[in-house]
């Protein structure tokens, strides 16, 4: 049994109703004070910068705020459905310091500007992007789930060169503006300012032969085709997350990762608000009068609905269980039945006799509705002609 998560917002030290602003500056402060590298070896600082986080990562995305918000903790648990696409439950390191990097911008200027410097990588490599994928999805897939082959563009390693961007067979040089540190420092008064060497983007190293194939980018434009596992329940802006299938990486650094954002095509008879399901159900007149049974189509198949006699158009019956399954591991949803009465377009001789002898044995009290409206009406005019009468005088 893991221990008990602490509530993200506690977590952050901020009110529920906090601005986006308002997170990102309590994020900013806690993770530049339990940063990794400004900790070394503290393992404390590293769980309480993996927590922080983790909090960060959920509550600054809408989505999965309005998640946590319903659902707590529970909206993230592995395997809960909908959650799987959201990086499942707990955060890594990788994961912790990719937030970081995501939430300020990237690149290792921060930890200058913050931290004092310190030596520049000398792993030339860099990771490749992340990539965003639009993908429509039938009502269907996103009901039951489903699986599909997509084809994305993609930039992947350079197989000629292995990614390193240098011609087999070449050698990579010392850059010689930078003398092979990867950093410039001017000094500015009273500050020393460390800058990035533009000549070799920080590596310390030029290639004097670039690769023929990728023109030294250690990476090639191409195509992939990845099948796609769509959960069942998934909403339009789910996101599925598929760690390493972003672009590959240069000069041997790690593949980002892909991340695919769903947008679910309307259906012409069901509408859906998360675990419940909307249908407008047209009922015959006499059934609306007389009561009756009807069939409605769920997404399950045909149920059985029991319509009351004297049932108004506009009301709505409740299926209970007839919804989606429990997304989040709680109770399924439900379908919303809203019935409108429907006249027959069109009638024959007998059954025009017949609603001719209905008629003749109606009064007001069969149709309570018009009459109040009528009665409103007789009121409005009465009131009309005393103010009229009241100005003649
Ligand atoms: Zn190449
Ligand atoms: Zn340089």
């Amino acid at each position: 049994m893991a221990p008990a998560k602490r509530d993200y917002y506690e977590v952050l030290g901020i009110p529920r109703e906090a601005s986006a602003d308002d997170l990102k500056k309590a994020y900013r402060k806690l993770a530049l004070q339990y940063h990794p590298d400004k900790n070394p070896g503290n393992v404390e600082a590293e769980e309480k910068f993996k927590e922080i986080s983790e909090a960060y990562e959920v509550l600054s995305d809408p989505q999965k705020k309005a998640m946590y918000d319903q659902y707590g903790h529970q909206a993230f648990r592995p395997g809960a459905g909908a959650g799987a696409g959201f990086g499942g439950f707990g955060i890594d390191l990788e994961e912790a310091l990719r937030t970081f990097m995501g939430a300020f911008g990237g690149g290792g200027s921060i930890f200058d500007n913050f931290f004092g410097g310190g030596e520049p990588s000398r792993d030339s490599s860099m990771r490749g992007a992340d990539l965003r994928f639009d993908l429509e999805i039938e009502f269907e897939e996103a009901i039951f789930g489903s699986q599909r082959d997509v084809t994305l563009p993609i930039m992947d390693e350079c197989e000629a060169c292995k990614g390193t961007g240098a011609e087999p067979g070449s050698k990579k040089e010392k850059c010689r503006r930078c003398g092979g540190r990867g950093m410039m420092i001017s000094s500015n008064g009273f500050f020393q300012v460390r800058q990035t060497c533009p000549s070799c983007g920080g590596t310390g190293e030029t290639i004097a032969n670039p690769c023929r194939t990728c023109r030294g980018e250690g990476r090639v434009r191409s195509k992939r085709t990845l099948n796609l596992k769509i959960p069942a329940g998934v909403e339009t802006g789910s996101r599925l997350r598929l760690a390493g299938k972003g672009e590959g990486g240069s000069r041997g650094g790690p593949a980002g990762d892909l991340y695919v954002v769903l947008h679910v095509k309307p259906h012409p008879l069901f509408q859906r608000k998360d675990e419940d399901i909307f249908i407008e159900m047209p009922v015959p007149f006499h059934v609306a009068a007389l009561g009756g049974e009807i069939n409605v189509p769920t997404i399950h198949g045909y149920t059985a609905l029991k319509i009351p006699p004297g049932t108004e158009s506009g009301t709505v019956f409740r299926l209970r269980g007839k919804g989606l399954a429990g997304v989040h591991g709680f109770r399924n949803g439900d379908q919303h039945v809203r019935v409108s009465v429907e006249v027959p377009p069109r009638l024959n001789g007998d059954q025009r006799d017949a609603l001719r002898r209905f008629a003749e044995v109606c009064t007001d009290a069969h149709h309570p509705q018009q009459r109040k409206v009528l009665d409103a009406a007789e009121e409005f005019y009465t009131h009309k002609k005393a103010m009229e009468e009241g100005r003649e005088k």
